[in-house]
């Protein structure tokens, strides 16, 4: 199924995110042909998995920690967003990656621990600008995958998210055919590690994903959802990326 998937970075309060639903839920109600989730920033989770309790919009969080507890100030652990009902944990952002030093080996470590929890994982991976510039995009994503995801068996709980760093929150997409070879390399390298049942694992493109290019996204081939920061903030823009079909 398309999955459309909110990840609201670190904006709007408890009340904020509550009065997001007010008009989103309504307008969302009775869409059963895709997946839609939000993953708000933690302290909102709680409430919003209860107002979300008797609709299919999914909860996710934003990032997880390894242990599932200990003395790590400031750390929050599988065990306890699974307490919160939630369905998915974004892991491997490139902001976790750039302002908090998080690699390859931590990522794979949280990967462990949520799927532990029988929680889902959306694992995100992309090229820095200059990465792409110096041809390694290829290289990067092998890299990030098979570190990511070394020793994981657990292909049904895994969701990809293919962001090229320099497309997130810029305004500047990935044209249709850097998204196409970008695609269809993940694919390949899930394929090398989990054969047929890597067509299971379904692949979302993230980076300045808007009302005007979500039409042409989707029609990309192995381009199975959207990762959507900045629009979808908005209840009326992430309801148009969702009814991307209504568009042309
Ligand atoms: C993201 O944060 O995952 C993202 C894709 O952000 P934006 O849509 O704002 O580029």
């Amino acid at each position: 199924m398309k999955f459309f998937m909110a990840n609201w970075k670190m904006h709007k309060t408890v009340q904020e995110a509550l009065e997001f639903l007010k008009d989103f839920i309504p307008s969302v109600q009775g869409i059963s042909d895709r997946e839609i989730g939000i993953a708000p920033a933690f302290v909102c989770i709680d409430s919003m998995s209860k107002a979300l309790r008797d609709t299919d919009i999914k909860v996710g969080a934003q990032n997880v920690f390894y242990e599932n507890k200990g003395a790590y100030t400031g750390e929050v652990s599988p065990v306890m967003l699974k307490d919160l009902n939630i369905d998915y944990v974004i892991i491997g952002h490139s902001e976790r990656r750039k302002y908090f030093h998080e690699t390859d080996e931590i990522i794979n470590l949280k990967i462990k621990a949520t799927m532990s929890e029988n929680l889902n994982v959306i694992f995100c991976i992309g090229e820095t600008l200059e990465e792409r510039e110096s041809e390694k995009t290829f290289d990067v994503l092998k890299k990030q995958i098979e570190k990511g995801l070394e020793n994981i068996e657990k292909y049904d709980s895994l969701v990809l998210a293919y962001e090229p760093v320099w497309a997130i929150g810029t305004g500047k997409v990935a044209s249709e055919l850097q998204i196409e070879e970008a695609h269809a390399f993940i694919k390949n390298r899930l394929k090398d590690i989990y054969s047929d049942k890597a067509d299971r694992i379904r692949i979302l493109y993230g980076g300045s994903v808007s009302p005007e290019n979500i039409h042409s996204i989707m029609n990309i081939a192995n381009v199975d959802g959207v990762l959507v920061g900045g629009a979808s903030l908005d209840p009326e823009k992430f309801l148009k990326i969702i009814k991307y079909e209504e568009r042309k």
